[in-house]
């Protein structure tokens, strides 16, 4: 696994020499000034060690994969919010089917590592997997509001 080092980019964390990478600059332009995205902060690049363990721990459910970020994960949320205090971690939820399937959500998972209060504020409102999300519209909502 490669870690991030050295500048990288302050909107997705992609090592760059630039403060804002070509792509940032590019959906910047795309959402004239309103990108939903304000800040990515990425331990590892994504190359081909890190597809294929994501793969494994994510859609294979092999739970003991996300063991091996444990010590980045947390190294990197300490290097990243260190001086910050009262953190609460909201994992993004999964959809009942695809925990059912998996048995596990790598969010709560990787919030467990924290030194967090793990908040589960959200709900999914439609039960789509993220990588058919562009065959169906996906609603994540504060509790609060999806269960009106
Ligand atoms: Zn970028």
């Amino acid at each position: 696994m490669e870690k991030i080092t050295g500048q990288r980019c302050r909107y997705c964390s992609r090592m760059s020499p630039d403060t804002v990478c070509r792509d940032c600059i590019l959906w910047q332009r795309k959402f004239d000034g309103d990108d939903p995205l304000t800040e990515n902060y990425a331990i590892f690049t994504y190359g081909e060690l890190m597809q294929a363990m994501i793969a494994k721990w994510k859609y294979r459910g092999d739970y003991a994969v996300g063991h091996a970020f444990r010590y980045a994960f947390l190294q990197g949320f300490q290097k990243k919010f260190g001086k910050c205090k009262d953190f609460v971690a909201v994992p993004i939820p999964l959809s009942a089917d695809r925990y059912k399937e998996r048995g596990f959500n790598q969010a709560q998972m990787l919030a467990s590592f924290l030194p967090a209060n793990v908040s589960e504020a959200l709900s999914r409102v439609s039960g789509e997997k993220q990588s058919k999300k562009n065959t169906k519209t996906e609603t994540i909502c504060p509790k609060s509001i999806s269960s009106q």
